[in-house]
């Protein structure tokens, strides 16, 4: 399989073997998805497998669909209304903001920003009781967001 890796932490093996094989199949409530295995430590795995789809009890285009909604600005309650999920479902941006987390903290290593802008805004948690800052830092041209971090606003 030409871009499957094992999602089991182990070393790849020397010589030949430690391919990855077609393993039947498993269903799902849309139909059958294929299933694979590792030849080398003989553990079978599906495609979804450490991305942000696995073990998703939706379509894969509706939890994209819920990740738009949210980049445009609708909250919580509105995407659960809009795409007709429960509320709770949309905890997925919590899962989808771990894996762009990730992929920028992989990606983006050597930043050649040309000109960036910082801003800050004041979040009120947890029933009122308490106030964090948000701070994010977006390169204006090409609209990144390299770095957000979230704490008192101090020195
Ligand atoms: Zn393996």
């Amino acid at each position: 399989m030409k871009s499957l890796t094992c999602p089991n932490k182990h070393r790849p093996p020397s010589g030949k073997g430690g391919a990855i094989i077609r393993h039947g199949f498993y269903a799902t409530r849309w139909g059958k998805r294929r299933r694979y295995q590792c030849q080398t430590c003989g553990k079978t795995f599906s495609s979804t497998n450490g991305t942000p789809y696995y073990r998703l009890q939706h379509r894969r285009a509706t939890f994209d669909e819920v990740a738009s909604h949210s980049v445009e600005g609708l909250n919580k309650s509105a995407i659960a209304r809009v795409k007709r999920i429960a509320w709770n479902t949309v905890r997925w941006l919590e899962r989808a903001a771990v894996w762009c987390r990730r992929f920028s903290d992989r990606k983006i290593n050597r930043l050649a920003a040309v000109e960036l802008q910082a801003d800050e805004i004041k979040a009120i948690v947890a029933g009122k009781k308490q106030s964090v800052w948000v701070f994010a830092v977006i390169d204006v041209w090409s609209r990144l967001w390299p770095s957000t971090v979230v704490g008192k606003r101090s020195y």
